[in-house]
């Protein structure tokens, strides 16, 4: 059974769950926007890769190779091949606005590891940029200024190409056209380059033709497509944001109003037991005192009338108790107070205390106290007492002839009470249940002993929190029960 307390602890375990949850979700939402980002840079370079392969491939397809064998050194820009082939790279090249430069280049005769020049698609006439004349300057890279040592140096055939030699992509484009391998920025820019071979008509490859596209609008049409997204995923992460946090503010309001209501539980509980058990106490005494005769000679009938008043009030105040002592196991409020005693005591002193109802009621009773000279054990006296008294109290209650045995016995570091009785018995379909709330056997219904089905409820909570155990055996209906009380015996015993 839990106790409000248990259920308050379990509402501020959702409390951290939620805000736990909240920060996983954030997390996540993190972690797959960037997976997300990155995917869709990954989608649109292979797609931008294609686009310039595609450019790269058809350009190196419209070089005639024989043209490119005539220029070879710088004198050869005259040449009318010259001529032929960059005007056919300007064509290429002009024909997409994203292209920064258009050129050829090989590997040089002297030496394959080094490459040259063969042609670029703005020097028509190589030397425009060094000469004067500003208007036949040419803005290469297209970025509205001029700069001829930069990246607007215009080429000739022959005109070394040193930078190639950290080009891998230049010299493996021999063997098949490729794009490099990442976007790169450098002082033209960020671009991604595409590379063809142009062959003869052997399919040796004389030359490579280059393609550089600018790449800064790819960023920013990345940056474009993934916006609504972001957008949606910031959207999305705010409205969970807030329903968490709407769920964990109604969880606290919920578990503060469950505390007000134990508090107030507690409260009643309190008075209760003492607006109740005071009275009661009175009355008990009142009545005693009249039949005793302190207050002078008293009628039979006043006596019997004293005693009936007297026996009520015991039964009444007994049944406050329980629900008392069920209050405060539900509300979490039963206390304890452990202390070393010998149980063979107790149980005799509970035997003692009852053997004048166990007389009344014509049954024979015997203690078997065990071969132990004493039973040590760390428990709650009282409480301990209750629920000895209660279960034996039980058997002389329905037994309504025969005996009663109280057994006690060590078994391994354990004490056992066993309480025998010959009485009603119980049927093995109520056994699982009888230690439940408000649980009572209908054959003890059909006696006129009335209770409350509190008892051994009560009694399961105290051995439960003693780390003991109860149970009950029995034959059936009829043929006498067999109550079980088990509990750690002190260590130093
Ligand atoms: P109460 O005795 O007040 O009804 P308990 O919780 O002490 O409540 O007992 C619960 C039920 O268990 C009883 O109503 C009865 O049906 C059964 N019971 C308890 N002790 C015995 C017993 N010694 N013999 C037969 N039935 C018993």
């Amino acid at each position: 059974m839990d106790s409000i307390k248990i259920i308050l602890k379990k509402i501020k375990g959702p409390v951290w769950v939620g805000i736990t949850a909240l920060f996983v979700i954030i997390i996540v939402i993190i972690f797959s926007s960037r997976v997300l980002y990155y995917r869709t840079v990954d989608l649109l370079t292979e797609n931008l890769r294609q686009r310039i392969l595609t450019i790269s491939i058809t350009a190196a397809a419209n070089i005639d190779p024989k043209n490119l064998d005539a220029l070879q050194v710088e004198e050869d820009w005259k040449k009318p091949e010259w001529a032929q082939v960059v005007s056919r790279l300007h064509k290429s090249k002009y024909s997409n606005d994203d292209i920064v430069f258009m050129y050829i280049f090989r590997k040089t005769a002297i030496d394959p590891t080094k490459m040259e020049f063969v042609a670029d698609a703005d020097s028509i006439y190589p030397y425009a940029n060094i000469g004067g004349d500003t208007s036949i300057q040419i803005d290469v890279n297209r970025d509205g200024k001029v700069e001829p040592d930069g990246p607007d140096k215009l080429q000739w055939p022959g005109q070394p190409y040193p930078e190639a030699i950290d080009i891998p992509e230049a010299f493996e484009a021999y063997y098949g056209p490729l794009t490099s391998q990442d976007l790169y920025t450098d002082e033209y820019g960020t671009v991604i380059t595409g590379y063809a071979p142009i062959k003869d008509e052997a399919g040796n490859t004389v030359a490579v033709l280059a393609t550089d596209v600018k790449a800064d609008d790819f960023f920013t049409i990345t940056t474009q497509t993934l916006r609504p997204f972001l957008i949606f995923i910031i959207f999305l992460t705010f409205i969970i944001s807030i329903l968490i946090v709407v769920v964990i503010h109604s969880w606290r309001k919920y578990a503060k109003f469950l505390e007000k209501s134990n508090d107030d539980k507690s409260e009643f509980v309190g008075f209760a037991s003492h607006q109740l058990r005071s009275p009661l106490t009175a009355m008990k005494g009142y009545a005693s005192l009249i039949i005793e005769g302190d207050y002078g000679p008293v009628s039979d009938d006043l006596k019997k009338a004293a005693q009936i008043i007297f026996d009520s009030t015991k039964t009444l105040a007994s049944v406050v108790d329980d629900y008392l002592n069920v209050s405060r196991i539900e509300l979490g409020e039963m206390k304890y107070n452990f202390t070393r005693f010998d149980l063979k005591d107790l149980v005799q002193e509970v035997i003692n205390e009852h053997k004048p109802n166990v007389d009344a009621a014509g049954l024979a009773l015997e203690f078997i106290p065990g071969k132990q000279s004493s039973y040590d054990l760390i428990a709650d006296k009282e409480k301990l007492k209750q629920v000895i008294a209660n279960i034996f109290d039980n058997s002389v209650k329905y037994t309504p002839h025969g005996s009663i045995t109280v057994r006690l016995e060590r078994i391994g570091d354990k004490a056992r009470i066993v309480i025998k009785d010959t009485g009603i018995g119980i049927s093995k379909e109520v056994i699982p249940k009888l230690f439940g709330k408000f649980k009572r056997a209908a054959n003890a219904n059909k006696t006129n002993i009335r209770g409350t089905g509190l008892g051994l409820f009560i009694a399961k909570e105290i051995i439960t929190a003693h780390k003991g155990r109860v149970w009950v055996e029995s034959e059936g209906d009829g043929k006498g029960s067999e109550f079980y009380i088990e509990v750690n015996l002190d260590n130093k015993n």
